[in-house]
């Protein structure tokens, strides 16, 4: 608890440092703690140092911590690769869906998003680096599935969202981001109403604030080194 509040403290101090190094509002950046392979205490503690927006990649191992904390106010993101068999639970009990990356999944998930519930937020996974063992559409095709996407009726398209080749060299991290940024804009241009830019983990939110990040997506920063072979 006391390591998760220290942490937390620097990841906000580093967002903050970033965003006012590029003349930007620190509130305009979101921070989603990636919980995976962590357990629901240990949620529940970064809960009590006042986090609220939780990332999760396997939908077996969330939905048995969003159902422990259901008596909290927390607001949950899936940030994993989508099988169809599993949109019906995303659908019932994230709020946020951040790796769309083909319209047959969008469909599903917008079919099985519950009428009580507001509509689903998603953003659409860019494979910005054309990495062929990366998820997420081409940066080619990304126009063409926002579109699709949008008109969806219980999803509601928020922006773009990549996971960029990993470099340790901020001016390569930055060149990554700024074309994930550029995409957005064109899609904007293109008349696909967008306000998120999912992007920057605990190595490179610096350099994806510097680009534009609306919300960045931090695991080990906060929570430490995950076990095992578990990305
Ligand atoms: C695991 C994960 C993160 C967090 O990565 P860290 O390097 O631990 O901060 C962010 N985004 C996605 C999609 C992830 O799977």
């Amino acid at each position: 608890m006391g390591t998760i509040s220290a942490n937390l403290q620097a990841v906000k101090q580093r967002i903050a440092t970033a965003a006012l190094a590029c003349g930007r509002n620190p509130a305009d950046i979101g921070l989603i703690a990636v919980s995976k392979t962590f357990g629901a205490d240990t949620v529940a503690a970064a809960h009590a140092c006042g986090q609220h927006a939780f990332g999760e990649n396997h939908v077996q191992e969330a939905l048995g911590k969003i159902a422990a904390l259901h008596h909290l106010p927390l607001q949950w993101h899936y940030i994993g690769p989508i099988q169809s068999n599993k949109t019906r639970p995303i659908a019932e009990h994230f709020d946020w869906v951040h790796s769309i990356d083909r319209v047959k999944i969008a469909a599903r998930l917008s079919a099985a998003r519950p009428a009580g519930l507001a509509p689903l937020q998603v953003c659409i996974q860019v494979n910005i680096g054309d990495e062929s063992t990366k998820s997420g559409v081409a940066p080619g095709e990304a126009l063409a599935l926002g579109r699709a996407v949008g008109a969806l009726p219980r999803l509601r398209l928020r922006g773009l969202m990549a996971i960029p080749p990993a470099s340790g060299d901020h001016a390569q991290q930055r060149r990554h981001f700024a074309r994930l940024r550029r995409l957005k804009d064109d899609l904007v241009a293109a008349g696909v109403s967008l306000d998120t830019l999912s992007m920057g983990m605990s190595a490179d939110l610096e350099a994806a604030i510097a680009e534009g990040a609306t919300l960045v997506r931090v695991g080990t920063a906060i929570f430490g080194e995950r076990k095992g072979s578990e990305k």
